[in-house]
């Protein structure tokens, strides 16, 4: 049969088949019917006040508005400008920066920087490795340019980092391909809220060390996908893992993605960065090369108005006060809402996955979407189906109804 489809074969794809955005709409249009308190809507992946509404911070806007026309509307440059490439070190690394060559360069959020890693350090058709438990669009990005994902069992049989499954899947690929590049999104994982303990960390990297020294022709490459940070542990505990990972063989990179997104609640604003930790300037020299080449080929600059007031905000010691005290006001709020979901859960029996931190909390089932489905329709609850399971989301609900989402859901999945 000819087809008269237009599109290259690999280009093929099917339309509208976001499972999120779907239950999104129904969640909206419910509230829009009967009001928001009745409505328990979990399928948002941005920070919610307590009545539902976007958290945009103060001291982020009104940095951004004190910018005049013309530091809004010119270009950036193609790595990004360079107030910006020299403060977004300290909004990755704050005070735990690791030893090593450290470049960035400017991307359009945290997708952006994956976009980059992976063009630049996996061939064409190579597997990237992920958790089982990922943000889908790992997929997407690596299809898009013409990669694949495959992944490894984040959890052992005690919830804890699976190093048998990582490091077999790490070693069958280097085989095959000489080169590894494995993505952890880590801390505050999405969409489980793990964290590699920095004992995790410790054991990987003695793994790193030994596998890339017997190995000198083999390349190993971690990218550190720290979307989420900004509201894990308590003050910079959650980055004490980043000085641990350092000090590895030549043939191990270090990449950390960054996204302003959650950080600086900048979503819309398209604003990240790719920074890597190398073993030598040349590696470093070479990253940097090669990813601002990336950007002037793909969307050849940033947000110029997001990367400047990032710098504006961190160069400047008040007003990085007023915004760090912004974010852990938040990061506090956030805890304290998924305490109450967690609490409850085990209350009522609900089984989750591991969780320590962070925007969301899932829930290993079978029959998600039925479950899913029979909530929205008998609990006005609205919460996102997963290849694994269940994903619920303290970041966009208060904590009244955090505190009685488990029941509910404890009661769907006896039912179905
Ligand atoms: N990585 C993970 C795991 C995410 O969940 C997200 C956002 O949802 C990102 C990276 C990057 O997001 P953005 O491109 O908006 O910065």
């Amino acid at each position: 049969l000819m087809s008269n489809r237009m599109v290259i074969s690999s280009s093929v794809r099917e339309a509208g088949n976001d499972p999120i955005f779907h239950i999104a709409e129904l969640a909206k249009n419910r509230i829009a019917e009967i009001g928001s308190e009745p409505v328990i809507n979990s399928t948002i992946g941005s920070l919610m006040d307590d009545d539902g509404n976007l958290v945009a911070f103060d001291s982020v806007y009104s940095t951004f508005r004190s910018l005049n026309n013309a530091e809004i509307a010119g270009y950036a440059s193609i790595a990004g400008i360079p107030e910006f490439l020299e403060n977004v070190v300290y909004a990755c690394f704050k005070h735990h920066q690791p030893k090593g060559y450290i470049e960035a360069v400017a991307t359009p959020g945290g997708t952006g920087a994956v976009r980059n890693a992976i063009a630049n350090y996996s061939e064409f058709g190579d597997e990237i490795l992920v958790q089982d438990w990922h943000w889908a669009p790992y997929g997407t990005i690596a299809q898009e340019n013409r990669r694949k994902i495959t992944t490894f069992e984040l959890f052992d049989e005690n919830g804890n980092f699976n190093f048998e499954s990582y490091e077999n899947k790490v070693l069958e690929l280097l085989e095959k391909q000489k080169r590894v590049l494995s993505i952890l999104n880590t801390p505050a994982h999405n969409p489980t809220g793990y964290n590699i303990s920095d004992e995790e960390w410790k054991q990987l990297v003695e793994f790193y060390t030994k596998t890339a020294n017997e190995h000198p022709d083999w390349r190993i490459i971690v990218l550190c996908d720290i979307a989420y940070i900004d509201f894990a542990g308590k003050g910079e505990s959650a980055r004490q893992f980043m000085e641990i990972l350092s000090g590895m063989p030549e043939n191990v990179l270090t990449l950390y993605a960054y996204s302003a997104s959650k950080a600086m609640t900048m979503y819309g604003l398209r604003n990240g960065a790719l920074l890597c930790v190398a073993p030598t300037q040349e590696i470093a020299s070479e990253f940097k090369a090669s990813c601002s080449f990336s950007n002037r080929g793909t969307w050849s600059n940033g947000t110029r108005s997001a990367q400047a007031t990032l710098a504006k905000i961190i160069s400047n010691d008040q007003l990085r006060e007023a915004f760090e005290a912004e974010q852990a006001d938040w990061r506090n709020k956030l805890q304290a809402r998924a305490k109450a979901f967690m609490d409850s859960a085990s209350q009522v029996g609900l089984k989750t996955c591991t969780y320590r931190d962070g925007f969301f909390i899932s829930i290993p089932c079978e029959n998600r979407e039925a479950i899913r489905d029979y909530l929205a329709e008998h609990d006005n609850f609205f919460i996102v189906a997963l290849k694994k399971g269940l994903r619920f989301a303290p970041c966009a609900v208060n904590e009244e109804k955090c505190s009685k989402a488990p029941a509910l859901i404890k009661k769907a999945i006896d039912k179905l």
